[in-house]
């Protein structure tokens, strides 16, 4: 008896969501698929040890090729970033925020980090989160005119606020970030600066956006978005920082570190300095900004700030007859999976907003080129205007259908070669 069969209500439903993600395609901005590498090293029995600690100070005994593969994985993401410093085992983007806030700042303070209604994340200082709860949270938008980051009120607000911590970094924002600009800001009130790359890490490692590792403090990001890794956190920081952000993750708000999970990010590092990683990051954006130009011709949907320069975009559609979570729900039906989004200025309720927002890095994983991403734009702008006609959303589907046959996911298999 196999696995399979011995649980077989599990494996239908995994079974299933493998064949959604070969059916449908796939623009939730913060998702990608992994490599059979990556996926391997996390199934591996490196799920069965206890490893609290750091590589040659662990607690327990039998760590020896653990630390391998966890001292493989640090010096990989320092070469990947240029970075001095490398802290592996967060066990998600939110957990190495959390650790990062422990590790140069005391409950109560202040930090100023990017408004969720605007594009940032939840852990930037959301009421809702412990980041708006633990700690005096103040957060910046965009410059309602432009729908871009704007310095000088972002300055205007720091020296207002005086924050410990000012946070950089978005889950929604498809412009190049200035992080001299906030530096420039947090030297002037005398605060950390933090930024959050989690988003772009993919294209902040193959230079195609400019990188905060040297300029901020500190660096996160998740490792399973344009990075292409597994589920995880990582923070960079210079050597100086190393110890309380090290006891800060561990023991501060950490126990055993995941070294299954640490081996896929091991595996994905490598992945990522090939320069094939390069080709792949550089077709992200180039698929983006494909869709947008689509979008941008279409008569009652636009683009936010009016174009991408990286791997996402939300789109407005607050001049159709459907919000935000309706459009999502719209382009489920059709087999296109998307999130709803606010927009700048939004009038909206967050469970309705009016946008979605989309991104394309699962969709260049699976080899889709510029041609194949300005189709699937043209399928959405056709299902919002025909969103009450079955017979022309019954055709986005057959679109979409001969988009995933053409693509199929099980081809992606070891994407970079290694000499
Ligand atoms: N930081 C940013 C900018 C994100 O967009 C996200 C997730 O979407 C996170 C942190 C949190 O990552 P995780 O879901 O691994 O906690």
């Amino acid at each position: 008896m196999n696995y399979q069969t011995q649980d077989p209500k599990l494996w239908q439903a995994i079974s299933q969501e493998q064949d959604r993600q070969q059916h449908n395609i796939e623009l939730i901005a913060s998702e990608n698929i992994v490599s059979q590498a990556v996926r391997a090293a996390q199934g591996s029995v490196l799920t069965n040890k206890y490893s609290e600690g750091y590589p040659s100070k662990r607690y327990y005994g039998g760590n020896e090729f653990i630390d391998v593969v966890e001292n493989l994985a640090i010096e990989r993401a320092k070469e990947l970033f240029h970075a001095e410093y490398a802290n592996v085992q967060p066990h998600s983007g939110s957990q190495a925020n959390q650790a990062t806030y422990a590790a140069f700042l005391k409950p109560g303070d202040t930090i100023l980090g990017m408004g969720l209604d605007s594009g940032g994340h939840l852990t930037h200082g959301a009421k809702v989160n412990f980041s708006g709860k633990l700690y005096e949270s103040y957060s910046y938008g965009l410059n309602p005119e432009t729908e871009l980051l704007d310095y000088d009120m972002i300055r205007d607000l720091a020296l207002k606020v005086k924050p410990k911590m000012i946070v950089a970094g978005a889950s929604a924002y498809s412009r190049i970030i200035d992080w001299q600009a906030f530096r420039d800001i947090a030297d002037e009130v005398g605060a950390y600066f933090m930024v959050d790359m989690a988003h772009i890490a993919g294209l902040v490692a193959t230079g195609l956006h400019p990188s905060p590792v040297g300029i901020a403090d500190v660096v996160t990001t998740t490792t399973h978005k344009t990075l292409r890794g597994p589920r995880g956190g990582l923070i960079l920081s210079q050597e100086k920082y190393a110890k309380q952000i090290n006891s800060a993750v561990f023991p501060g708000t950490q126990g055993g570190p995941l070294e299954h999970v640490i081996a896929g990010k091991a595996t994905t590092f490598l992945e990522d300095l090939q320069p094939e990683f390069k080709d792949y990051a550089a077709q992200i954006i180039k698929n983006a900004q494909a869709m947008a130009a689509v979008f941008n011709e279409a008569e009652k949907v636009r683009v936010v700030s009016g174009g991408t320069d990286n791997h996402l975009m939300t789109l407005d559609v607050s001049q159709t007859d459907l919000n935000g979570k309706q459009t999502q729900e719209l382009l489920d039906s059709v087999m296109i999976t998307t999130n709803k989004e606010a927009i700048p200025n939004e009038k909206l309720s967050p469970f309705k907003t009016s946008g979605i927002r989309l991104g394309t890095p699962a969709i260049t994983t699976r080899g889709f080129k510029e041609a194949d991403a300005k189709q699937v734009a043209q399928l959405i702008v056709t299902a919002i205007e025909h969103h009450d006609d079955e017979a022309v959303l019954e055709q986005v589907r057959q679109g979409v259908r001969a988009l995933t046959d053409a693509h199929p996911i099980d081809d992606y298999v070891a994407p970079v070669k290694f000499d």
